[in-house]
């Protein structure tokens, strides 16, 4: 019995609905998927829903992105109660946040003659979150510029006229989130990490799980992430970080866990479980 632990869907930046994520998974062959959309819970009674009456199992989810030493740090949360009222105030202080850091791009733009319109970039985000992939996508439709990279290497990364800095969370911060949630903390890829020789000083920060397996990490980092998992006692997950087509490497079940570590997350939670959601 297989597991992906990381899954999106078009509630952030995914290519599929959360009921046509079930379905794949299903022919996947999957026996379970946490969802787990980029700072939203929109996803997930719906992927609920839609599971309900099939053979396979939906786990509720999140990744919340955080800054910490000029670098993002991504933390999974398994097992959230999603309709956590302090939950739902953070994120929603997030979107919000989101949402006006794409118009400030859209009207930085314009003022340089890159003439792209807001309209065009919240719909290019269909029902999930604006960020700034749909803005050099709404560039590249205009043809401002030759492909997505060239927009973000020349007008949206840090330090170029486009870019709008973020407010984000510390990772202890949506550690704290996720346990208030009810929810199980475990720190995504950490193979992605520029910062990969503080993972010590990261996993302190409060995170009960690593995810170990996934489509990026070589045979050496897997070894690596099982030893750092036995010294701080941490649950070991995996996912695919499956986001539709377009990441050829992220194939949904292209990186999954046994069901055990469902019950390896379920255990910790009931263990140490804090829910304070007001
Ligand atoms: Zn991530
Ligand atoms: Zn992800």
């Amino acid at each position: 019995m297989v597991v992906d632990l990381h899954t999106h869907t078009t509630a952030s930046d995914g290519a599929v609905s959360p009921e046509e994520l079930v379905k794949l998974a299903l022919t996947a062959g999957l026996h379970a998927i946490a969802v787990t959309d980029h700072d939203t819970v929109g996803g997930l009674a719906a992927a609920e829903e839609a599971a309900a009456k099939l053979p396979i199992k939906v786990i509720p989810g999140i990744e919340i992105s955080t800054d910490w030493q000029d670098e993002e740090i991504h933390a999974l949360g398994y097992f959230i109660d999603y309709n956590c009222q302090k939950l739902q105030k953070v994120l929603d202080i997030l979107a919000e946040e989101r949402f006006q850091r794409g118009k400030k791009m859209v009207s930085k733009l314009r003022r340089i003659g890159i003439l792209i319109s807001w309209a065009r970039v919240q719909h290019l985000a269909k029902e999930g979150v604006v960020g700034r992939p749909h803005v050099a996508q709404a560039m590249l439709e205009e043809g401002y510029v030759g492909n997505i990279s060239e927009a973000f290497r020349k007008y949206l990364s840090k330090g170029q006229v486009g870019y709008v800095c973020r407010m984000k969370l510390t990772p202890a911060e949506a550690v704290k989130l996720i346990r208030d949630a009810g929810g199980v903390p475990v720190l995504a890829h950490p193979g992605l990490l520029r910062n990969h020789h503080k993972l010590g000083e990261i996993i302190s920060k409060g995170f009960q799980g690593i995810e170990v397996y996934y489509p990026q990490h070589d045979s050496e980092q897997v070894r690596l992430y099982l030893t750092l998992a036995q010294q701080y006692g941490l649950v070991v997950t995996g996912g695919s970080d499956f986001h539709g087509a377009s990441r050829a490497k992220n194939k949904l079940a292209a990186s999954t866990v046994a069901n055990k570590v469902v019950s390896d997350l379920v255990k910790i939670r009931e263990e140490t479980k804090h829910g304070n959601c007001k």
